[in-house]
């Protein structure tokens, strides 16, 4: 075997496989540019970390679950302005995950709500963070079935992993007294630990009638808003404004 295909060969046995494919390159560019040893060490080992951020960045923005692709750049300010850029571009920064506040987004259909919360989320993926997305009858079904089925396990597995939960839909349908009682268990886990968003389109006078129970309500509320910032978003429904027609 000669040289090169050693080095490569141990490259991979480190796990170092970007470093492995690109090293030939690397060696030629080194001696086109005239690189010290040490510049060409570096540039190897830049591939190999600019390749598995990479690779990483979009195994975390698969396990988030978003139902879609849609950025703070895909935001139209000037539509929705009961939320200001500036402050939603400050959240873009983070900080406030590492001090695991949370985010609600309240109001009408349609104003824009689960898509500043999955653009936070891919922002946060950006990051490098976990992010969990999942809409609050789906996670109220896992609850219930954690102990039956093994995809109920796993979700919620990925869930407490993550660093960020984002719960959409909060409150679109009443749930029973039990499911009230296990989102309240989670959502205590979460408490001070992980960074929830959580979206609904009922205010808060309204919880207890869909979580059916008073004292769960205002435990969880307790906890949900300790540290928190609540936009509260009103105007006209961007899905109305921007009906697709069929015909021309
Ligand atoms: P909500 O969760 O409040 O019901 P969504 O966030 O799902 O509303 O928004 C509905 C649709 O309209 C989505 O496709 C979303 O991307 C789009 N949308 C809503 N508000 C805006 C906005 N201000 N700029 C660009 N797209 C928007
Ligand atoms: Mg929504």
């Amino acid at each position: 075997m000669n040289l090169l295909s050693s080095v490569q060969e141990q490259l991979c046995r480190l796990s170092m496989k970007h470093a492995s494919k690109e090293l030939e390159g690397i060696l030629e560019n080194a001696q086109h540019h005239d690189w010290t040893p040490l510049q060409t060490l570096q540039a190897l080992l830049a591939i190999e970390l600019e390749n598995r951020q990479d690779s990483g960045r979009l195994r975390r923005l698969k396990a988030a679950n978003f139902p879609f692709h849609k950025t703070l750049e895909d935001f139209d300010f000037g539509f929705q302005n009961s939320v200001s850029k500036r402050q939603i571009q400050q959240l873009a920064e983070m900080a406030w995950l590492e001090g695991a506040y949370n985010i609600m987004f309240l109001g009408p259909p349609g104003v824009g709500k689960t898509h500043l919360a999955v653009a936070l989320g891919i922002a946060a993926v950006n990051a490098g963070y976990r992010v969990y997305f999942t809409q609050m009858d789906q996670l109220v079904q896992f609850l219930k079935t954690e102990t039956i089925s093994r995809r109920s396990k796993q979700q919620l597995r990925a869930l407490y992993n993550a660093n960020l939960v984002i719960l959409d839909e909060v409150g679109f349908q009443p749930i029973s007294r039990q499911e009230a009682n296990l989102l309240f268990g989670l959502i205590n886990r979460l408490y001070q630990q992980t960074s929830v968003i959580l979206t609904s389109n009922k205010g808060f006078e309204e919880w207890g009638e869909f979580l059916g129970d008073p004292v769960i309500t205002a435990a969880m509320l307790d906890r949900l808003m300790h540290k928190c910032e609540l936009f509260n978003m009103t105007g006209d429904s961007y899905r109305l404004k921007h009906r697709e027609s069929i015909f021309q």
